[in-house]
This record gives C-alpha cells, structure tokens and sequence, in this order.
C-alpha cells in the first residue's frame, strides 16, 4: 500500500507502545521515524552527567542552557533502526535508564528544553514523509499533521510492557516502580504549562490494550485508506 507524502504524528501516554507503532508505520510505508522523546531523554542524560541537577533535587537552568549550546544529539539509523546519538557515542540504552525516566519529565516541561528540542525536530522532518511519536506532536510541534493518532492502553498493560522491557536490558527495578514512574510522567507530562500532553481535537484515539501488533497495523490501514482512499 502506497501513502502520500504526509506526517503522521503520534501522541499518547507513557508506555503506549507509540515507538513500536511508529517504528512498524515507518517500515511499511517507507517513511522516517522520529522518537521526540529520546531527544528530551537525551537532553536529560547530559544534564545528569553534567551536573545540572543539583544536591537540592532540582534543576540549574542556567547551566542546563549552556549545556545545550554544545549539545549536538541526533538519530543515526543504523541496521538495528534508529538509534540516539550524542556527538559520536550512542546513547540509545542510557536514555531508557530509571534515572532518566525519573527525570525526564521535568527537564522536559522547560520552555526553553522544548524549544530547543523543537527546533531540532522540525530539521529532522524537513523532507516529510515522517512519523513522529511523543506528548505534542499534534497539537504543538506538528499541528498540521495529515493524520493524527492518540494513543491509550490501561495502567495495567502499559506497566507490565515497561517492566519487561526494563528487566529484559538487566533493569532492577519492580513492576511497582515501573507503574509509579509511569503514572508521575503522565500527570507531569498532562499538567505542565508548556506544550501539555492532551489529545488534539482532530487525532484518532487508539486504546491497545487488547491488540496486538499485526492488529494495530490492520487497524491504521483501514483509517489511511479511509482517509486518504486506496492509492494502491
Ligand atoms: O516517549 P518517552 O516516554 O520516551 O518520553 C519521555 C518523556 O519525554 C515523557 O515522559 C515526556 O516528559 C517527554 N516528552 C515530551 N514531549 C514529547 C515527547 C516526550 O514532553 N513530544
């Protein structure tokens, strides 16, 4: 099936499987996947490894601004798809840590962070035919999207993903953990004032709770089609 040239954006709660989603939209229709969120879990790796998060708990925004004027992150698509770079050293396994997870939200409900991780996203997609998954991406980086999709999937579902994900790389933490960072991300991430996460009133919601992938795949082709009628 052949689409137009068009940017799909994809936005939803922590743990929805939007990567995944995305990831299997980019491969079957030959389009660039842009995970918006590693660039924010970049953003917050080089601000803990340069000590922008202070003995107090919280966060030097001065010093996190210098930190971005020299920070070059960006994706490298390599056999084993794309993957996050910070100047030459993949950063791909880092950036999904707890400790990033835990910190990632209130790095990211910066302006300037977003602002500065915008920039970034609209050079990426220069070229179009995008897919791009995150928090905002319908209704704030890319409000004139072609095709807009939200996604949801019960607390339980969504935990027990992460949790395997996490022990499967040798992570520590419990089931327990998993399911309270994911619940702090989406009030942080629902409640900032810069860019919150909400659904934009044209994006499609999907609730894959119960789906598997192959059905999620059926399910998008059938909204294109319905969309943009069968151009092959
Ligand atoms: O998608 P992922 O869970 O990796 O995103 C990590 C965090 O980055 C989110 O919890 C959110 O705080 C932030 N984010 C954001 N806007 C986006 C994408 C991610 O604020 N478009």
């Amino acid at each position: 099936m052949t689409i137009p040239d068009i940017i799909i954006a994809i936005d939803g709660y922590s743990s929805t499987g939007k990567s995944s989603f995305a990831k299997l939209i980019a491969s079957e229709f030959s389009f660039l996947y842009l995970d918006s969120g590693a660039m924010y879990r970049a953003v917050t790796l080089a601000a803990l490894e340069q000590g922008v998060i202070t003995q107090d708990q919280s966060i030097d925004e001065p010093r996190l601004k210098t930190v971005l004027e020299k920070l070059d992150a960006h994706f490298e698509y390599t056999v084993l798809g794309s993957q996050t770079f910070m100047g030459d050293r993949c950063v791909e396994q880092e950036i999904r840590s707890m400790k990033v997870s835990s910190w990632v939200s209130p790095v990211s409900a910066l302006p300037f962070v977003r602002n500065w991780v915008d920039e970034r996203l609209h050079q990426f997609a220069a070229n179009g035919r995008v897919v791009m998954d995150g928090r905002d991406i319908g209704t704030t980086v890319f409000p004139n999207a072609e095709l807009k999709l939200f996604m949801t999937a019960s607390d339980r579902v969504r935990a027990q993903r992460r949790y395997q994900e996490l022990s499967a790389k040798g992570s520590t933490a419990t089931l327990e953990e998993v399911l309270e960072n994911l619940k702090e991300r989406d009030y942080m991430d629902s409640h900032r004032e810069a860019s919150p996460l909400q659904r934009a009133a044209d994006a499609i919601v999907l609730d894959n709770s119960d789906m598997t992938m192959r059905e999620e795949l059926a399910w998008v082709k059938g909204v294109i089609q319905g969309k943009f009628g069968i151009l092959e």
